[in-house]
């Protein structure tokens, strides 16, 4: 098969009578690249404009399940999102969940992981790291963002954190000028896995995302054909995601014609 026919395009239209007929919907959401364009700072990460206004509107009006599923504390995410009232908001990856009252319920982590965890901050404030160390609840991230040599600090991170990762639910995932180990009981994937146990059948599904911890959660959707899983990125790539849509225009346009669909 040729590249361009393995390609996604945007939304198949059968998706929209679907979503229309469906008793329920369910829009589960990444944030950091999806809703949020990457910034040098992490805490100045705010929606699209208009992004935060539709997502309030699909939540209030469009007789859908909005769920936000980030890699950053729970508590983080919902409040760089700046929808009101917050949504659902599932954190670090699924270690974390929040109903927009404001309380956080976590998963118990394994006492191993807890040890390694504590193990990667001291080792890392012990080689000079405290500034740039960001301990998680179920991980310990390492930024170099603003560094002046970032391939010598990459190196010198994976060095540091690589050795933690044996004989533990352990894994090292990169992101944009950072490294994190962190445990990989859950995933956007397991997240996307019990959202669909906790709807009826004929709930329609969407879930939006765009880097390598949102396959997980486009593989269940395309495995189960329960739902639309959909790739936000300027350019495509090789994924299980079954369109692609570029943002921000393509993904508003996406959002805007949800809330009139469901309506
Ligand atoms: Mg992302």
């Amino acid at each position: 098969m040729t590249d361009a026919l393995m390609r996604p395009a945007g939304v198949d239209e059968g998706f929209w009578p679907a979503l229309a007929a469906a008793p329920r919907a369910l829009l589960a959401l990444d944030y950091d690249g999806t809703l949020a364009p990457f910034r040098v700072e992490r805490d100045e990460a705010v929606p699209y404009p208009g992004l935060a206004a539709l997502i309030a509107d699909i939540a209030d009006r469009a007789r859908t399940r909005v769920v936000v599923i980030s890699g950053r504390p729970a508590a983080d995410a919902a409040r760089l999102l700046g929808v009101e009232p917050v949504p659902e908001v599932w954190g670090g990856h699924g270690w974390e969940r929040s109903n927009g009252d404001g309380h956080v319920r976590r998963e118990v982590l394994p006492a191993l992981v807890e040890q390694r965890l504590a193990a990667a901050a001291a080792a890392a404030a012990a080689a000079g790291w405290q500034e740039r160390c960001e301990r998680k609840y179920a991980g310990v991230a390492l930024h170099w963002r603003g560094h002046e040599e970032p391939a010598r600090a990459a190196a010198a991170a994976r060095a540091l954190l690589a050795p933690l990762v044996d004989g533990a639910p352990l894994e090292l995932l990169t992101f944009a000028d950072g490294l994190e180990l962190r445990c990989n009981l859950w995933h956007k994937g397991r997240v996307m896995r019990r959202l669909l146990d906790e709807e009826p059948p004929g709930t329609v599904a969407a879930y939006l995302g765009d880097d390598r911890t949102d396959e997980d959660a486009f593989n269940v959707l395309a495995a189960g054909r329960q739902g639309l899983p959909v790739l936000i990125a300027p350019r495509w790539r090789t994924t299980a995601a079954l369109a692609w849509l570029r943002p921000p225009q393509d993904l508003r346009r996406f959002l805007e014609r949800w809330l009139k669909t469901r309506e």
